[in-house]
């Protein structure tokens, strides 16, 4: 069987991308399923977040996007985690440039999934917070779009831009490419705005919104320092409970 491979995108920064990817990296391996995680952003933070030390990759996705290195070889354990990692440093801004002259270049990690493909359940992919063209990689690689979003007042303004998006990869370069759903994240039911947006949110997507809300959590916040994600950090937090249900959730949406 081929994995569900889904990219974890929003362009804008600080939103909850590489948190949802660790922790909904960590849950899905927790309830059983073999879990590759790609890190496409240059931070690295995914990288760092699942215990791998950026500084000191022989190997990254750079190499993979460029054809110099294998998934096979780049890839390493999140051994907290659970799961496979792929991952990435500051290199990984150069290969922008790089890729432009190279043949089917946003389909690169596509390709270069092919060769592992049968190990894993799932692929995430953490985009930047760009439509660039390694998010571009991410979205041909992946039939499927994980938005976290916070519920605020701009919150569906800026979805309109990824919407756009995918819409025009899917007409233009990856037919299976749908949007999985709207995670709701850093979500403060006290905050009377977020309850409202939330509304609108359901309103407008319908079932395309998750139903599982990730609150805001300070043990999510703090976990990465500890190079794990909050789900095994502290497996009792609010944060880390929420995310093993949102792996739930998904695998009975799309396994
Ligand atoms: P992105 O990858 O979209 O830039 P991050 O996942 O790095 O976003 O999150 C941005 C910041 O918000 C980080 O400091 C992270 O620890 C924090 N954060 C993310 N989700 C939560 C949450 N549910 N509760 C509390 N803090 C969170
Ligand atoms: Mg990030």
């Amino acid at each position: 069987m081929s994995p569900r491979i889904f990219c974890v995108a929003n362009q804008k920064g600080g939103v909850g991308k590489t948190t949802t990817t660790v922790n909904l990296a960590a849950g899905l391996a927790q309830v059983g399923q073999r879990v590759l995680v790609v890190d496409l952003d240059p931070q690295g933070n995914a990288t760092m977040g699942s215990g791998i030390d950026k500084r000191a990759l022989a190997a990254s996705v750079y190499h993979v996007l460029l054809g110099e290195a294998d998934i096979a070889s780049a890839r390493q354990r999140s051994v907290k985690g659970g799961y496979d990692v792929l991952g990435a440093n500051r290199e990984l801004a150069g290969a922008e440039v790089e890729l432009v002259d190279l043949d089917q270049r946003e389909k690169r990690l596509r390709r270069a999934l092919e060769a592992v493909k049968a190990e894993y359940d799932f692929v995430l992919v953490d985009c930047p917070p760009s439509l660039s063209l390694l998010t571009l990689n991410g979205l041909c690689a992946a039939q499927g779009v994980v938005v976290p979003m916070q519920c605020e007042y701009f919150a569906l303004e800026g979805l309109s831009d990824l919407v756009n998006t995918i819409k025009q990869v899917h007409a233009n370069l990856n037919r299976e490419l749908q949007i999985i759903g709207l995670l709701r994240v850093m979500f403060d039911p006290r905050i009377t705005l977020q309850q409202q947006v939330s509304e609108q949110l359901k309103s407008h997507f319908g079932n395309k919104v998750f139903d599982t809300v990730i609150p805001r959590n300070v043990r999510l916040a703090e976990a990465p320092s500890y190079g794990q994600p909050g789900v095994t950090f502290d497996p009792q937090s609010k944060g880390a409970v929420a995310f093993v249900e949102f792996a739930r959730e998904l695998v009975k949406r799309v396994g």
